[in-house]
Protein backbone atom coordinates (compact mmCIF):
# COMPACT_ATOMS: atom_id res chain seq x y z
CA UNK A 1 0.00 0.00 0.00
CA UNK A 2 1.36 3.43 -0.61
CA UNK A 3 -0.35 6.68 0.08
CA UNK A 4 -0.13 10.15 -1.69
CA UNK A 5 0.82 13.87 -0.02
CA UNK A 6 -2.80 14.59 -1.05
CA UNK A 7 -3.35 18.66 -1.38
CA UNK A 8 -7.13 18.85 -2.32
CA UNK A 9 -9.48 21.63 -1.53
CA UNK A 10 -12.07 18.92 -1.00
CA UNK A 11 -12.80 16.83 -0.01
CA UNK A 12 -9.81 16.33 1.18
CA UNK A 13 -7.22 14.35 3.30
CA UNK A 14 -7.94 12.62 6.73
CA UNK A 15 -5.95 11.28 8.91
CA UNK A 16 -4.28 8.21 8.56
CA UNK A 17 -4.90 7.09 11.90
CA UNK A 18 -8.61 7.67 11.74
CA UNK A 19 -8.62 6.01 8.29
CA UNK A 20 -7.05 2.82 10.03
CA UNK A 21 -9.70 2.72 12.88
CA UNK A 22 -12.68 3.23 10.60
CA UNK A 23 -11.27 -0.38 8.71
CA UNK A 24 -10.64 -1.89 11.89
CA UNK A 25 -13.78 -1.46 12.80
CA UNK A 26 -15.63 -2.15 9.22
CA UNK A 27 -17.56 -5.34 9.33
CA UNK A 28 -17.55 -5.46 12.88
CA UNK A 29 -18.13 -2.36 15.28
CA UNK A 30 -17.36 -2.57 18.94
CA UNK A 31 -18.61 -6.11 18.77
CA UNK A 32 -22.39 -4.99 17.22
CA UNK A 33 -21.41 -7.58 14.84
CA UNK A 34 -22.39 -4.80 12.27
CA UNK A 35 -20.74 -1.77 10.23
CA UNK A 36 -21.79 1.84 11.54
CA UNK A 37 -23.49 2.03 7.90
CA UNK A 38 -25.64 -0.41 8.46
CA UNK A 39 -27.06 0.41 11.63
CA UNK A 40 -30.34 2.24 12.14
CA UNK A 41 -30.07 5.67 13.17
CA UNK A 42 -32.57 4.70 15.87
CA UNK A 43 -30.89 2.13 18.06
CA UNK A 44 -29.11 2.79 20.71
CA UNK A 45 -25.15 2.17 18.89
CA UNK A 46 -25.33 4.79 16.73
CA UNK A 47 -27.47 7.14 18.89
CA UNK A 48 -24.33 7.12 21.61
CA UNK A 49 -22.13 7.64 17.99
CA UNK A 50 -23.60 10.82 17.18
CA UNK A 51 -23.70 11.51 21.16
CA UNK A 52 -19.89 11.42 21.37
CA UNK A 53 -19.27 12.76 18.41
CA UNK A 54 -21.17 16.15 19.57
CA UNK A 55 -19.73 15.98 23.23
CA UNK A 56 -15.99 15.85 21.35
CA UNK A 57 -17.01 18.60 18.82
CA UNK A 58 -17.97 20.99 22.37
CA UNK A 59 -14.91 20.39 24.13
CA UNK A 60 -12.74 20.96 21.29
CA UNK A 61 -14.47 24.04 20.02
CA UNK A 62 -15.23 24.87 24.26
CA UNK A 63 -19.15 25.45 22.70
CA UNK A 64 -20.76 27.31 25.22
CA UNK A 65 -23.95 25.28 26.59
CA UNK A 66 -26.62 28.22 25.04
CA UNK A 67 -25.48 26.90 21.75
CA UNK A 68 -27.01 24.10 19.56
CA UNK A 69 -24.93 21.90 17.47
CA UNK A 70 -26.51 20.52 14.43
CA UNK A 71 -25.47 17.87 12.21
CA UNK A 72 -26.80 18.72 8.65
CA UNK A 73 -27.28 17.79 5.32
CA UNK A 74 -26.84 19.29 2.04
CA UNK A 75 -22.61 21.24 2.53
CA UNK A 76 -22.25 24.67 2.78
CA UNK A 77 -24.01 25.57 -0.44
CA UNK A 78 -27.24 24.58 1.71
CA UNK A 79 -26.68 27.25 4.35
CA UNK A 80 -26.08 29.64 1.92
CA UNK A 81 -30.45 29.13 1.96
CA UNK A 82 -31.09 27.75 5.48
CA UNK A 83 -29.12 30.75 7.14
CA UNK A 84 -31.30 33.44 5.65
CA UNK A 85 -34.65 31.49 5.64
CA UNK A 86 -33.86 30.55 9.53
CA UNK A 87 -32.06 34.10 10.72
CA UNK A 88 -33.82 36.58 8.57
CA UNK A 89 -36.41 37.17 10.71
CA UNK A 90 -38.98 40.13 10.82
CA UNK A 91 -36.20 42.74 9.42
CA UNK A 92 -35.38 40.65 6.22
CA UNK A 93 -32.09 42.47 6.52
CA UNK A 94 -28.68 40.97 6.59
CA UNK A 95 -25.12 42.26 5.80
CA UNK A 96 -22.80 40.40 3.76
CA UNK A 97 -18.97 40.89 3.06
CA UNK A 98 -17.45 39.65 0.14
CA UNK A 99 -14.10 38.46 0.09
CA UNK A 100 -13.86 35.78 -2.11
CA UNK A 101 -16.48 33.45 -4.41
CA UNK A 102 -17.49 31.75 -1.86
CA UNK A 103 -19.08 34.74 0.47
CA UNK A 104 -19.85 36.30 -3.22
CA UNK A 105 -21.87 33.05 -3.44
CA UNK A 106 -23.53 33.08 -0.24
CA UNK A 107 -24.67 36.49 -0.80
CA UNK A 108 -25.98 36.20 -4.04
CA UNK A 109 -28.33 32.87 -2.65
CA UNK A 110 -29.95 35.12 0.17
CA UNK A 111 -30.58 38.01 -1.93
CA UNK A 112 -33.85 35.41 -3.26
CA UNK A 113 -35.21 35.86 0.86
CA UNK A 114 -34.95 39.37 1.91
CA UNK A 115 -32.62 42.62 1.53
CA UNK A 116 -29.27 42.06 1.42
CA UNK A 117 -26.44 44.86 1.79
CA UNK A 118 -23.15 44.85 0.96
CA UNK A 119 -21.20 45.44 4.25
CA UNK A 120 -17.77 45.00 2.69
CA UNK A 121 -15.69 43.98 -0.08
CA UNK A 122 -12.49 43.18 -1.55
CA UNK A 123 -13.25 43.10 -5.28
CA UNK A 124 -11.21 45.96 -5.35
CA UNK A 125 -8.06 43.82 -5.39
CA UNK A 126 -9.31 40.98 -6.37
CA UNK A 127 -10.45 39.37 -3.16
CA UNK A 128 -6.71 39.05 -2.17
CA UNK A 129 -7.43 40.54 1.62
CA UNK A 130 -9.38 40.49 4.24
CA UNK A 131 -11.27 44.42 4.87
CA UNK A 132 -10.23 45.68 8.20
CA UNK A 133 -13.07 46.55 10.27
CA UNK A 134 -13.35 50.42 10.20
CA UNK A 135 -14.29 49.29 6.17
CA UNK A 136 -17.44 47.54 7.23
CA UNK A 137 -20.67 49.69 6.90
CA UNK A 138 -22.78 47.67 8.85
CA UNK A 139 -26.28 48.29 9.62
CA UNK A 140 -27.90 48.31 12.75
CA UNK A 141 -31.22 47.00 11.68
CA UNK A 142 -29.31 44.18 10.53
CA UNK A 143 -30.71 40.38 11.50
CA UNK A 144 -27.09 38.75 10.90
CA UNK A 145 -23.84 40.05 8.86
CA UNK A 146 -22.36 37.30 7.26
CA UNK A 147 -18.82 36.52 5.99
CA UNK A 148 -16.56 33.38 5.10
CA UNK A 149 -13.97 33.32 7.79
CA UNK A 150 -11.45 31.16 5.23
CA UNK A 151 -12.13 31.83 1.74
CA UNK A 152 -11.14 28.45 -0.29
CA UNK A 153 -10.42 29.37 -3.11
CA UNK A 154 -8.40 32.67 -2.81
CA UNK A 155 -6.94 31.56 0.24
CA UNK A 156 -7.77 34.34 2.36
CA UNK A 157 -8.29 33.94 5.78
CA UNK A 158 -9.58 36.50 8.77
CA UNK A 159 -7.13 36.19 11.78
CA UNK A 160 -9.25 38.38 13.60
CA UNK A 161 -13.19 38.04 14.13
CA UNK A 162 -15.08 40.98 13.54
CA UNK A 163 -16.75 42.85 15.53
CA UNK A 164 -20.57 43.61 14.68
CA UNK A 165 -21.97 45.02 17.76
CA UNK A 166 -24.98 43.03 19.13
CA UNK A 167 -26.12 42.34 15.43
CA UNK A 168 -25.34 38.23 14.92
CA UNK A 169 -21.94 37.28 13.50
CA UNK A 170 -22.47 34.19 10.80
CA UNK A 171 -19.37 31.98 9.53
CA UNK A 172 -19.09 30.18 7.22
CA UNK A 173 -15.71 28.18 8.35
CA UNK A 174 -16.41 25.24 6.03
CA UNK A 175 -12.67 25.41 5.24
CA UNK A 176 -10.86 26.41 8.18
CA UNK A 177 -13.37 25.07 11.26
CA UNK A 178 -10.97 23.19 13.78
CA UNK A 179 -7.73 24.48 12.85
CA UNK A 180 -7.55 26.78 15.74
CA UNK A 181 -9.25 27.27 18.40
CA UNK A 182 -12.25 30.13 18.17
CA UNK A 183 -14.00 32.03 20.82
CA UNK A 184 -17.71 30.96 19.70
CA UNK A 185 -19.32 32.88 22.20
CA UNK A 186 -18.48 35.46 19.35
CA UNK A 187 -20.68 34.17 16.65
CA UNK A 188 -24.60 33.86 16.19
CA UNK A 189 -23.86 30.70 13.76
CA UNK A 190 -20.83 28.82 12.56
CA UNK A 191 -21.66 26.43 9.69
CA UNK A 192 -19.23 24.24 7.94
CA UNK A 193 -19.43 21.51 5.41
CA UNK A 194 -17.19 18.32 6.91
CA UNK A 195 -15.14 17.08 3.98
CA UNK A 196 -12.27 20.50 3.88
CA UNK A 197 -10.92 19.76 7.77
CA UNK A 198 -13.41 17.48 9.42
CA UNK A 199 -14.55 14.20 7.87
CA UNK A 200 -16.43 12.47 4.84
CA UNK A 201 -18.62 14.79 2.40
CA UNK A 202 -22.46 14.50 3.32
CA UNK A 203 -22.22 16.01 6.46
CA UNK A 204 -22.54 19.12 7.60
CA UNK A 205 -22.05 20.70 10.80
CA UNK A 206 -24.28 24.12 12.57
CA UNK A 207 -23.29 25.50 15.89
CA UNK A 208 -26.30 28.25 16.52
CA UNK A 209 -26.84 30.08 19.63
CA UNK A 210 -30.13 29.07 21.40
CA UNK A 211 -32.09 32.65 20.70
CA UNK A 212 -31.93 32.48 17.17
CA UNK A 213 -33.82 29.36 16.15
CA UNK A 214 -37.42 29.14 16.10
CA UNK A 215 -38.02 31.91 14.23
CA UNK A 216 -37.73 30.22 10.24
CA UNK A 217 -39.96 32.34 7.58
CA UNK A 218 -42.92 30.84 6.71
CA UNK A 219 -42.51 27.58 4.16
CA UNK A 220 -39.23 26.89 5.27
CA UNK A 221 -38.85 22.97 4.68
CA UNK A 222 -39.14 21.27 8.27
CA UNK A 223 -35.33 19.55 7.36
CA UNK A 224 -34.31 22.82 6.81
CA UNK A 225 -35.59 24.51 9.91
CA UNK A 226 -33.22 24.46 12.78
CA UNK A 227 -35.82 24.37 15.91
CA UNK A 228 -37.08 21.46 14.00
CA UNK A 229 -33.82 19.58 13.95
CA UNK A 230 -32.49 20.73 16.90
CA UNK A 231 -35.46 19.68 18.84
CA UNK A 232 -35.19 16.27 16.94
CA UNK A 233 -31.26 15.71 17.63
CA UNK A 234 -30.40 16.68 13.90
CA UNK A 235 -32.50 13.27 13.12
CA UNK A 236 -35.60 14.34 11.57
CA UNK A 237 -34.75 12.09 8.77
CA UNK A 238 -32.29 9.89 8.32
CA UNK A 239 -28.40 11.83 9.42
CA UNK A 240 -25.42 11.08 7.13
CA UNK A 241 -24.88 8.18 9.74
CA UNK A 242 -21.29 6.84 8.29
CA UNK A 243 -19.78 10.71 8.27
CA UNK A 244 -21.05 11.27 11.28
CA UNK A 245 -19.09 8.42 12.79
CA UNK A 246 -15.73 9.17 10.88
CA UNK A 247 -16.06 12.76 11.95
CA UNK A 248 -16.36 11.74 15.62
CA UNK A 249 -12.73 9.56 15.07
CA UNK A 250 -11.46 12.93 13.87
CA UNK A 251 -12.50 14.70 16.69
CA UNK A 252 -11.10 11.76 19.22
CA UNK A 253 -7.58 12.33 16.73
CA UNK A 254 -7.57 15.93 17.16
CA UNK A 255 -8.06 15.65 21.24
CA UNK A 256 -5.58 13.12 21.67
CA UNK A 257 -2.79 15.13 19.64
CA UNK A 258 -3.83 18.22 22.20
CA UNK A 259 -6.54 19.94 21.01
CA UNK A 260 -6.79 23.37 18.81
CA UNK A 261 -4.20 24.71 20.60
CA UNK A 262 -1.75 22.16 19.50
CA UNK A 263 -3.80 21.83 15.81
CA UNK A 264 -2.99 25.35 15.43
CA UNK A 265 1.08 25.39 16.76
CA UNK A 266 1.14 22.82 14.07
CA UNK A 267 -0.74 24.84 11.16
CA UNK A 268 1.06 27.79 11.81
CA UNK A 269 4.39 25.82 11.60
CA UNK A 270 3.48 23.90 7.96
CA UNK A 271 2.02 27.56 6.57
CA UNK A 272 5.15 29.53 7.17
CA UNK A 273 7.47 26.29 5.64
CA UNK A 274 4.97 26.95 2.33
CA UNK A 275 4.91 30.55 2.47
CA UNK A 276 8.87 30.89 3.01
CA UNK A 277 9.52 28.84 0.37
CA UNK A 278 6.95 30.94 -2.05
CA UNK A 279 8.42 34.44 -1.03
CA UNK A 280 12.04 33.32 -1.15
CA UNK A 281 12.65 34.41 -4.69
CA UNK A 282 10.65 35.71 -7.64
CA UNK A 283 10.05 32.38 -9.25
CA UNK A 284 6.37 31.75 -6.99
CA UNK A 285 4.23 34.69 -5.88
CA UNK A 286 1.00 34.71 -3.89
CA UNK A 287 -0.68 37.64 -4.23
CA UNK A 288 -2.88 37.81 -1.04
CA UNK A 289 -1.73 40.30 1.76
CA UNK A 290 0.45 39.17 4.43
CA UNK A 291 -1.65 38.95 7.43
CA UNK A 292 -4.61 37.48 5.45
CA UNK A 293 -2.93 34.62 4.24
CA UNK A 294 -4.46 31.29 5.08
CA UNK A 295 -2.91 28.41 6.46
CA UNK A 296 -5.29 26.00 5.22
CA UNK A 297 -5.22 26.83 1.20
CA UNK A 298 -2.23 28.27 -0.32
CA UNK A 299 -2.75 29.32 -3.43
CA UNK A 300 0.55 30.17 -5.92
CA UNK A 301 1.75 31.15 -9.32
CA UNK A 302 5.01 30.17 -11.23
CA UNK A 303 6.80 33.09 -12.54
CA UNK A 304 5.70 31.70 -16.24
CA UNK A 305 2.59 30.20 -16.36
CA UNK A 306 3.58 28.04 -19.58
CA UNK A 307 5.33 25.85 -16.93
CA UNK A 308 2.70 25.00 -14.87
CA UNK A 309 1.91 21.77 -16.58
CA UNK A 310 5.72 20.26 -16.14
CA UNK A 311 5.23 21.61 -12.45
CA UNK A 312 1.97 19.30 -12.17
CA UNK A 313 3.10 16.53 -13.51
CA UNK A 314 6.58 16.53 -11.71
CA UNK A 315 4.63 16.93 -8.53
CA UNK A 316 2.56 13.60 -9.51
CA UNK A 317 5.11 11.83 -10.24
CA UNK A 318 6.72 12.33 -7.04
CA UNK A 319 3.53 11.74 -5.36
CA UNK A 320 1.89 15.28 -4.75
CA UNK A 321 -1.39 15.23 -6.02
CA UNK A 322 -4.28 17.60 -6.49
CA UNK A 323 -2.20 20.97 -6.48
CA UNK A 324 -3.71 22.37 -9.75
CA UNK A 325 -5.35 25.89 -8.84
CA UNK A 326 -9.10 26.89 -8.90
CA UNK A 327 -10.26 27.99 -12.38
CA UNK A 328 -10.68 30.77 -11.63
CA UNK A 329 -7.19 31.77 -9.93
CA UNK A 330 -4.80 29.54 -12.14
CA UNK A 331 -1.83 28.49 -10.65
CA UNK A 332 -1.08 26.20 -7.87
CA UNK A 333 -3.13 25.88 -4.98
CA UNK A 334 -1.69 23.56 -1.65
CA UNK A 335 -4.47 22.63 0.65
CA UNK A 336 -2.87 21.76 3.81
CA UNK A 337 -5.37 20.84 6.37
CA UNK A 338 -5.42 19.68 9.76
CA UNK A 339 -4.81 16.26 8.40
CA UNK A 340 -1.95 16.92 6.12
CA UNK A 341 1.06 16.30 7.91
CA UNK A 342 4.30 18.56 8.00
CA UNK A 343 6.54 15.92 6.07
CA UNK A 344 3.56 16.72 3.00
CA UNK A 345 4.62 19.75 3.00
CA UNK A 346 8.30 19.47 3.57
CA UNK A 347 8.19 17.30 0.47
CA UNK A 348 6.48 20.01 -1.31
CA UNK A 349 8.84 22.81 -0.64
CA UNK A 350 11.84 20.31 -1.60
CA UNK A 351 10.07 19.98 -4.79
CA UNK A 352 9.66 23.55 -5.40
CA UNK A 353 13.13 24.32 -4.79
CA UNK A 354 14.01 21.76 -7.11
CA UNK A 355 11.53 23.04 -9.94
CA UNK A 356 13.10 26.06 -9.47
CA UNK A 357 16.81 25.59 -9.87
CA UNK A 358 15.89 23.39 -13.22
CA UNK A 359 13.67 26.26 -14.84
CA UNK A 360 14.02 29.13 -12.91
C1 LIG B 1 -16.26 24.01 -0.15
C2 LIG B 1 -16.89 25.25 0.38
C3 LIG B 1 -18.24 25.54 0.21
C4 LIG B 1 -19.18 24.62 -0.57
O1 LIG B 1 -19.31 23.42 0.06
P1 LIG B 1 -20.35 22.31 -0.47
O2 LIG B 1 -20.24 21.26 0.57
O3 LIG B 1 -19.86 21.87 -1.80
O4 LIG B 1 -21.67 22.95 -0.53
C5 LIG B 1 -18.74 26.70 0.75
N1 LIG B 1 -17.96 27.54 1.44
C6 LIG B 1 -16.64 27.31 1.63
C7 LIG B 1 -15.82 28.27 2.40
C8 LIG B 1 -16.07 26.15 1.10
O5 LIG B 1 -14.77 25.91 1.29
Amino acid sequence: MSRVWNFSAGPAVLPAEVLARASDEMLDWQGSGMCVMEMSHRGKEFIGIAAEAEKDLRELLAIPAHYKVLFLQGGATFQFAQVPMNLLGATGKADYAITGEWSKKAAKEAKAYGDIHIAASAEDRAHTYAPAQGAWRLRADASYVHYCSNETIGGVEFNWTPDTGTVPLVADASSHILSRPIEVSKYGLIYAGAQKNIGPAGLTIVVVREDLIGHARAGTPSVMDYKLQSDADSMLNTPPTYSIYVAGLVFKWLKALGGLAEIERRNVAKAKLLYDAIDAGGFYRNPVDKPDRSRMNVPFTLADARLDDAFLKGAQERGMLQLKGHRSVGGMRASIYNAMPVEGVQALVAYMKEFEQRHG
